[in-house]
């Protein structure tokens, strides 16, 4: 079976069936009065007990912030009038019961977020459907399976697990689960991860096949689970869990060791997020300052441009919770595949070299200079340095720097403080701007060379698109050319050279970067470790002699055939 895997690790081990008697409601309609009233007291109290269980669940969790905040919303989401608002007309005018009116309010906020353009949105009917799963379980409670111990070695299975089940359940004997229902973002996902236990969710109905007593694997990472295994599966995934929790419990040991490679060069190992949220998560992986803040979040999942006072705010959070480690803030960067439903950006033929980012931004100045000045401002709080992306020439970064000087001015003018000589620097993600890094360099105080767009440009391989994925090849010589070129530009110039594309965060490359001149890398918080291995084990000079092998080669099979020789 196959589900969602929301907490890596392998699990072997028993499987106990948390059964459901599931009442059934379907079709019943009230006739009476008195029956509407005991279905809607029934609806208030199952809201009223499904957020209560949030509520203990984020006082009894540690949790982290990102966690934390998933299960404010959901809380914000239970208190939603609308919702409730709706179930309660179907009982009263269409006599509905309170399962089969909430079955179906829910299904409709579901298929209005589905149907939307914005892929935060559409993400957002995953939380409702969550919440409703919620409030059903909580109108249901009653026929509730209330074992709470188990053997060693189980791994639950269930339909979902709610907040009191994390609560409730002895979790010590409870190796791994896995769930009917459930996303990324759901309780059982946040409870995982908060206890560090495998787990799939996801699963769909196949996983009422499973009964209790059956042997299974589960792995969390992949969310695979196999049932009742044969010997060599099981022989198979003993390794791999051995190999799994001796790896996670030496990657986690490197938090505070420092980044230098064998001869002595100190690396920077950094991470890319999009809130204040995800520092926990830095901290923990051994991160020193964020490479990049994503500021589209900020935008995203609203019906307006954020004020300046809410960006200020949003920015500010990020540079407080930053512990003065410091913190790369790129301007926005929408277009392309990123788009915001209250900004009617034009339908394009191309829209990846259309209309997106700075030329947005230098286009709609006022967009621009309400970013600029609110991060200008939040700049007191922390070491924030401001970043331009999709630069292709010169003239666009003299003209986004003369924007930058007006926002400076008006808050000057206002009696408003910031950090005058914030730095400025560009992404490198299109190729006339590789091409001419020493032209550039003399414009910046830095570069950091996006990848991910860098690739997809160099090579016209969209990288959105599954056909041509083939094409799409960081190993590319064709990129390896432009990133060495870039490195060695901003090292002639004496310009500081950073990467945040996914490139930075893939181990297999490290040694290839390293060689060329990189010392800076900014990538997903959870690969910094791996990375950071791969630093601590090599030395400088065997990087340079990788790189001038790999120079010679012609095509992006052998070079990444002879760079697997060295993981
Ligand atoms: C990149 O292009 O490499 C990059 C980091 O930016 P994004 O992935 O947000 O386009
Ligand atoms: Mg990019």
């Amino acid at each position: 079976m196959k589900g969602i895997g929301v907490s890596p690790g392998i699990a072997i081990g028993k499987a106990f069936v948390i059964q459901k008697k599931e009442p059934s409601f379907i079709g019943i309609l009230l006739t009476t009065p008195v029956e509407k009233v005991a279905d809607t007291i029934r609806f208030d109290a199952a809201i009223k007990r499904a957020i209560h269980e949030v509520e203990q669940l984020k006082s009894t969790l540690s949790l982290s912030e990102e966690d934390s905040a998933i299960l404010d919303s959901q809380i914000e989401l239970l208190n939603d009038p609308e919702i409730r608002g709706n179930v309660i007309d179907k009982i009263e005018a269409q006599d509905k019961n309170a399962n089969d009116a909430l079955l179906e309010v829910i299904a409709g906020f579901v298929e209005v977020f589905e149907s939307m353009d914005d892929d935060y949105m559409r993400a957002r009917a995953a939380d409702i459907k969550d919440i409703g799963n919620r409030i059903l379980k909580n109108l249901n409670q009653s026929a509730e399976n209330k074992q709470t111990t188990f053997e060693p070695g189980t791994i639950l299975i269930a339909e979902d697990l709610s907040p009191s089940d994390a609560i409730t359940l002895d979790v010590k004997n409870i190796i791994g689960f896995a769930t009917q229902i459930g996303s990324q973002t759901s309780h059982a996902a946040i409870i995982a991860k908060a206890k560090g236990i495998p787990a799939v969710v996801g699963c769909g109905s196949a996983l009422i096949e499973i009964k209790n007593g059956d042997a299974i694997i589960l792995d969390g990472a992949t969310g695979l689970l196999v049932v009742n295994p044969d010997k060599e599966s099981i022989n198979q995934h003993i390794t791999k869990r051995d190999v799994f929790k001796e790896q996670a419990k030496h990657l986690k040991s490197l938090k505070d060791t420092p980044a230098i490679t064998t001869d002595g060069t100190r690396i920077k190992l950094s991470a890319n997020i999009s809130n204040a949220g995800d520092w926990p998560a830095v901290f923990e992986n051994g991160g020193e300052g964020a490479g990049l803040l994503r500021t589209e979040l900020l935008f995203m999942g609203r019906d307006s441009f954020p004020r300046e006072d809410e960006q200020f705010e949003f920015y500010k959070q990020v540079a407080l919770h930053s512990k003065g480690n410091p913190v790369v803030v790129r301007t926005i960067d929408i277009g392309g595949d990123k788009h915001l439903s209250y900004f009617n950006l034009p339908a394009e033929l191309n829209p990846f070299l259309g209309y997106r980012a700075i030329r947005i931004c230098l286009d709609q100045k006022d967009i621009f200079i309400t970013q600029l000045k609110a991060i200008l401002r939040a700049s007191v709080f922390g070491d924030l340095k401001i970043m331009f992306p999709m630069i292709s020439n010169i003239h666009e970064i003299r003209l986004a720097k003369n924007i930058l000087e007006e926002a400076k001015a008006i808050l000057r003018q206002d009696r408003v403080s910031f950090k005058a000589d914030i730095k400025a620097g560009i992404m490198i993600e299109v190729p006339s701007a590789a091409v001419t890094a020493d032209l550039l360099a003399k414009e910046v105080d830095f570069f950091s060379i996006g990848t991910n767009d860098l690739c997809q440009y160099t090579l016209a391989a969209d990288r959105m698109n599954e056909k041509i994925a083939h094409l799409y090849d960081p190993f590319n010589p064709a990129v390896l050319r432009l990133i060495s070129f870039v490195i060695e530009q901003g090292a002639k110039q004496s310009i500081h050279v950073g990467m945040c594309g996914e490139m930075a965060g893939d181990p297999l490359a490290t040694l290839l970067l390293l060689g060329m001149g990189l010392k800076d890398f900014s990538m997903s918080a959870a690969l910094i470790p791996a990375v950071k291995q791969v630093v601590i084990d090599n030395s400088w000079e065997k990087a340079k002699g990788i790189w001038e092998r790999v120079k010679g080669m012609h095509d992006s099979k052998d070079i990444i055939e002879y760079l697997t020789e060295f993981n």
